[in-house]
């Protein structure tokens, strides 16, 4: 065991009173029912959070609104803004350890996978940094009778809840922030009441950057009650979401309510396929480390396989031999190579989701037990013998839980592949360069990986068909999300 010591500057964070960042102020919330923050590697309860209440949310609201309307937001040139996140990007490196230390201890993920995420989050800050001055509409030519000069301007939709999930916290909300900073936008951020901490020191690390008062605020608290006063107060002007399908439909409502913008990045029960002449040597472990990554905790993760009936035995018992090989333990012992799940709830989802897998008849080839006896360890599990109408197969698990079924031809494959409620991602493996590209067009989802089980940059477009969502975050769609078109008809 190689356990790492947290930084002085991590365990002063942790002693700290955690406060809301309204305005330039870290402010206490109006409720005084903090949320406990538990290390779901052993159940300990290692800090506390406001609950921040509706007032607080519409203090928040009206700082990002002051923000965006007046003083120094409006007046920063583009490359002021540029410059101002990449100083943001270099502040979150140098203090990548003390972030990658705190995911780990909120969300329970091993130190390298948080390592990971850091240098991830403070990359898509660097891209979108790139964007800031590189944002102009264009001119034209119109048919209209008389003298005229055409153009669009592109401006900043104004101020913008960003409301992200738990499963790479400052990931997520890297990804929002980069491109709301750099269209010009101002913003609540609201993070997944499980996992605030990281959020709650980029807040500190961004206004050391020198971010203007009032452009980032961030209220911490539950769902039903902070999160619900966000997407509903009038002063929001777009909602950007990441998190599951159910409150990806209650956020939609919302915005239909006050026809808010809104962006949704949901939940997936993504296929891979692996074809007869597929390289197993790379599928084999590629496929288990997709699914069992971040305890399955990804929304592109490859839950659902479909597999040759010909490669099937080989290719399950392949997987399961990764499963049971896998170190699982402590996020903060660096050979860790899975955590726990992120709450005793999400453990208890999990395990009730394999007991209805069970039940429906489908056999549990491996795992489908609580790993050690403190935390909220769950072995990769692979369910065998599964078909469309179950419950395992159709409904988002996010655990290390792998479902698996068998074909025979193409068509079933991408039939079987598409019978699904969500269209977030695919993956086929196949040599043969027809079959890939014939299926990858196949396949009705918005992310697809050919002999890869997933992919992720951040200027490639993100988000799903279906239920999956509405948008594309990262690259040039990813910030458009934050602008609106302006279009000027001038009479020379
Ligand atoms: P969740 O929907 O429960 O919560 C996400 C966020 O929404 C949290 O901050 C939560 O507090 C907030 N929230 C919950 N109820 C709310 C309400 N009524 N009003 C306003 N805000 C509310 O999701 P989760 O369980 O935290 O995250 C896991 C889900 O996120 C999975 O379904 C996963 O697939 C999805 N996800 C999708 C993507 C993507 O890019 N498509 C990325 C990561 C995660």
């Amino acid at each position: 065991m190689s356990t790492i010591e947290l930084s002085p500057a991590v365990k002063s964070f942790l002693a700290s009173e955690k406060r809301l960042l309204i305005g330039k102020d870290w402010t206490g919330a109006s409720s005084d029912a903090p949320i406990g923050v538990i290390n779901p590697s052993n159940g300990e309860r290692i800090a506390d959070i406001p609950d921040a209440a509706a007032g607080d949310v519409d203090r928040a609201v009206k700082a990002a609104r002051n923000a965006f309307e007046s003083g120094a937001w409006p007046e920063m040139k583009p490359g002021a803004r540029s410059r101002l996140i990449y100083q943001i990007a270099d502040a979150m490196e140098a203090r990548a350890e003390d972030l990658a230390q705190l995911e780990t201890l909120d969300n329970g993920k091993p130190i390298n996978l948080a390592r990971g995420d850091v240098f991830a989050a403070v990359g898509a800050m660097r891209y979108y940094a790139g964007w800031a001055d590189k944002i102009h509409g264009t001119t034209h030519n119109v048919n209209m009778p008389g003298d005229l000069h055409v153009y669009t301007l592109k401006e900043p939709v104004g101020v913008v809840a960003l409301v992200v999930p738990w499963n790479y916290p400052l990931v997520m909300a890297a990804m929002k922030l980069g491109p709301c900073l750099a269209a010009g936008c101002t913003a609540v951020l609201k993070p997944a009441e499980d996992t605030s901490l990281s959020a709650l020191l980029l807040g500190e690390i961004m206004l050391e950057a020198g971010l203007p008062e009032g452009v980032i605020n961030i209220v911490t608290g539950y769902g039903h009650n902070v999160g619900d006063a966000l997407i509903h107060h009038p002063g929001i002007d777009k909602i950007a979401f990441t998190g599951s399908t159910a409150t990806g439909k209650i956020i939609a409502h919302a915005a239909a309510d006050g026809l808010k913008k809104v962006s949704l990045e949901l939940g997936g029960k993504s296929p891979n396929i692996i074809m007869p002449d597929a390289n197993l040597e790379a599928a084999i472990p590629a496929s288990a480390m997709g699914i069992f990554f971040n305890s399955g905790q990804t929304c592109t993760a490859p839950s659902r396989l479909y597999v040759h009936k010909d490669i099937a035995e080989e290719v399950i018992a392949g997987i399961v031999e990764v499963g049971k090989n896998m170190k699982l333990g402590d996020g903060l012992d660096e050979e860790s190579q899975m955590g726990p799940l992120v709450s005793a709830k999400q453990f208890e989802r999990v395990s009730a989701y394999i007991a209805a897998g069970e039940e429906g008849g489908a056999q549990i080839r491996s795992g489908g037990k609580q790993h050690g006896d403190s935390g909220y360890f769950m072995e990769p599990t692979v369910i065998a013998d599964t078909n469309n109408q179950m419950k395992v197969v159709q409904e988002e698990i996010f655990g290390p839980v792998l479902v698996t079924q068998t074909f025979e031809t193409e068509e079933e494959a991408l039939a079987l592949s598409n019978d699904s409620e969500f269209g977030l991602a695919g993956a086929i493996w196949t040599q043969d360069l027809s079959t890939a590209h014939r299926m990858a067009r196949g396949i009705k989802a918005g992310i697809i990986g050919i002999n890869t089980p997933m992919g992720a940059d951040w200027d490639v477009p993100l988000g799903g068909y279906k239920q999956s969502g509405i948008g594309r975050e990262n690259g040039r769609d990813g910030l458009e999300l934050y602008l609106q078109t302006k279009s000027v008809f001038a009479n020379l």
